[in-house]
């Protein structure tokens, strides 16, 4: 898949957006007011959830320049609960957030990954 384009304005058919809806199905880890958090359809570890705010932010830098300060805390605070229901707080983990075309994210809303249950290394791959 092609990155996005992270200037393009929030398009409310995008995947995530659907799943926010209950257009299309997920495997719900965690929902509040500020976030919802599911497996990914493709994992890349043994556990890889996302986290995804509820607003219509397109990106990081979408979010981190328009949400109100109470969503972002609330959506990092989310995000540390996941990890907990998750049970990786103690092994460790490893999130991570794609930004734009040399992020290559693929998906036009904002979703942070959270990889666990193994041992991570190399930061960044090639
Ligand atoms: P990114 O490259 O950061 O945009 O990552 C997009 C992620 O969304 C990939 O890891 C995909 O496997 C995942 N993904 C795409 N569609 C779905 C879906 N319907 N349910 C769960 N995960 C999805």
């Amino acid at each position: 898949m092609m990155p996005i384009d992270p200037r393009l304005p929030y398009d409310d058919n995008n995947v995530f957006a659907r799943i926010l809806r209950g257009e299309l199905p997920c495997k719900k880890v965690h929902e509040d007011e500020f976030a919802l958090a599911f497996h990914d359809i493709n994992p890349q570890a043994p556990v890889h959830v996302l986290v995804i705010p509820k607003g219509r932010y397109v990106s990081w830098d979408d979010f981190t320049r328009l949400a109100a300060g109470e969503e972002i805390a609330g959506f990092m605070r989310s995000v540390g609960e996941v990890t907990r229901i998750l049970e990786l707080d103690q092994p460790g983990y490893r999130l991570l957030v794609n930004m734009g075309g040399h992020g290559h994210q693929e998906v036009p809303h904002l979703h942070l990954h959270i990889f666990g249950g193994r041992q991570f290394y190399h930061m960044v791959a090639d």
